[in-house]
């Protein structure tokens, strides 16, 4: 069997490995460390956790993440089984000896009698003779690399840096003073005229909301982010309102061609306007706000746009370096670039965020290539499974926005907003249930179904002889 080139033995690449070498493919890993650095790694071990070392909620009943460490241990991954072997207590999180964990995940891929370590950096494209490829080199991938991939899927198919608006599920925002409307009523390609969401603001409102913009408090850039200039288009919106008040009147959240459905006379002196991202129509992004602001301001002073008083967050707006493809125009759904097949990807690049998503997108590349260099066939898991809707999420969930801007896909966390979703129960014993008992029950729902189908999944279609 021909060797799957793996580049880049971080979360998802080490994942990958495993994952191929665990059905009997032979797997070359390259990894640049510690000949090559990266800004925010400082060791030469696989699996590095560059910040916090916690894998978040092991809760697989209630929370998105929790279930996905429930599918990854499942799928028998060493990522999950290095991460429980070296757990430190954390409350219902999981969380590891960040040195002993990739400690492991290092010395247990090299004595892998399938694994061969290739030290040093892949500089470019791989070449043509590498007949599988799993690029997995995350959000530091080197500079020499990205510029490579960049050229090959054009200028506007990876990102450096991500510049992330707030998400909000869309159940959550208040539609009796928010109103559906696009901006002249303008009809896009597949659009209805009215695909944003509106919240209006009068003049008192909007000038406490700039102010409280300003003087939140925000998270500062690392040394090294500095150096990367703002990129058009993605200014974060407290830079934009230090501009002078009548900056995002004029700008993000101009009221011009919007008329408030609820009050037609009266004209709002600002709109925020809130834009569908997944095709589920589950999530909509705050136009234009992507910020630095700390997350706990974000809620505090996102909650005082009139409409999203009650607004429950899928993701808080960040800015960062990252290095990430715009996926859902070139990846195919076994994460194969479209324009070169040969070449899969796995990880961060591919536009989730996390180290477990990054880990669990290496699981299913691992698999599909091991599939591939062994003739099989390989369906992915369904949208109703974590890794499912991750991938539904990279590849084809996101929707192309219908009036022409330019995509708003961005990288994102695992959560229920990306599954399709599950009936709200209100009522039990003709009786009304609580509001607090009926979100944990629909998140039960939405981990139950994932179980059962993750399981029917692994059982039946995981890996399948070919026709
Ligand atoms: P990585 O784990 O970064 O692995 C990529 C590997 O590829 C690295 O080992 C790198 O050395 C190697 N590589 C790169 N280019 C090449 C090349 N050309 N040739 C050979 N090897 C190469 N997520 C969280 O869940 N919690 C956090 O606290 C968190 N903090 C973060 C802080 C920072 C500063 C950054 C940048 C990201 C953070 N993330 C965090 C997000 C992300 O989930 C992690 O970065 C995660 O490690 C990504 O996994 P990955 O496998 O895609 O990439």
């Amino acid at each position: 069997t021909q060797p799957i080139h793996i580049i880049g033995a971080g979360m998802a690449g080490s994942e990958a490995a495993w994952q191929a070498v665990s059905l009997g493919v032979p797997v070359i890993l390259h990894e640049m460390r510690p000949h090559v650095g990266t800004d925010a790694h400082r060791t030469g071990g696989f699996a590095e956790l560059v910040c916090s070392n916690s894998f978040r909620s092991d809760d697989a009943e209630q929370n998105a993440v929790g279930l996905l460490h429930w599918e990854m241990r499942r799928s028998g991954s060493l990522i999950m089984a290095m991460a429980d072997r070296h757990q430190v207590p954390a409350g219902g999180a999981l969380a590891v000896d960040r040195d002993a964990f990739s400690a492991e995940v290092t010395e247990t891929l090299k004595r892998h009698p399938l694994v061969t370590v290739a030290e040093g950096e892949v500089a470019g494209l791989p070449p043509e003779d590498w007949q599988s490829v799993i690029i997995a080199t995350g959000p530091l991938t080197s500079p020499a690399l990205a510029q490579a991939i960049r050229t090959l899927t054009g200028e506007e198919s990876l990102a450096f840096f991500d510049a992330i608006a707030p998400i909000v599920h869309r159940e959550t925002i208040d539609m009796d003073v928010a109103w559906f409307q696009s901006r002249y009523d303008k009809v896009g390609p597949g659009g209805t005229g009215k695909d944003y969401i509106n919240c209006p603001m009068n003049r008192e409102q909007y000038e406490a909301f700039v102010r409280a913009l300003m003087d939140g408090e925000k998270t500062d850039f690392k040394e090294w982010e500095k150096s990367t200039p703002y990129f058009d288009g993605c200014l974060p919106i407290e830079v934009m309102a230090e501009r002078g008040p009548e900056t995002l009147r004029h700008g993000p959240m101009k009221p011009r061609g919007l008329t408030n459905a609820h009050k037609p006379d009266e004209k709002p002196y600002a709109v925020v306007q809130l834009r569908q991202d997944n095709k589920l129509g589950t999530l909509y992004n705050m136009v234009g706000f992507q910020t630095k602001l700390k997350y706990a301001e974000q809620v505090k002073v996102f909650r005082t746009i009139p409409g999203l008083e009650k607004a429950d967050f899928a993701r808080l707006g960040g800015l960062h370096r990252n290095t990430f493809l715009n996926s859902p125009r070139v990846l195919d759904e076994a994460l194969r670039l479209k324009a070169r097949p040969a070449l899969r990807f796995a990880g961060q690049v591919t536009g989730v965020e996390g180290y477990v998503e990054s880990a669990a997108m290496g699981l299913m590349a691992g698999r599909m290539a091991a599939a591939e260099a062994l003739g099989l066939a390989f369906t992915p898991p369904p949208p109703t499974t974590a890794h499912g809707a991750l991938i539904n999420h990279i590849t084809g969930g996101h929707i192309e926005t219908t009036d022409g801007q330019k995509s708003s896909f961005q990288p994102m966390n695992v959560n229920f907003g990306l599954f399709p979703p599950v009936e709200k129960v209100k009522m039990r014993d003709g009786k009304r249930i609580k509001h607090a008992d009926q979100a944990v029950e629909r998140k039960r729902a939405y981990t139950a179904r994932a179980m059962a189908d993750f399981d029917g999944w692994l059982g039946a279609a995981g890996l399948k002889a070919a026709e």
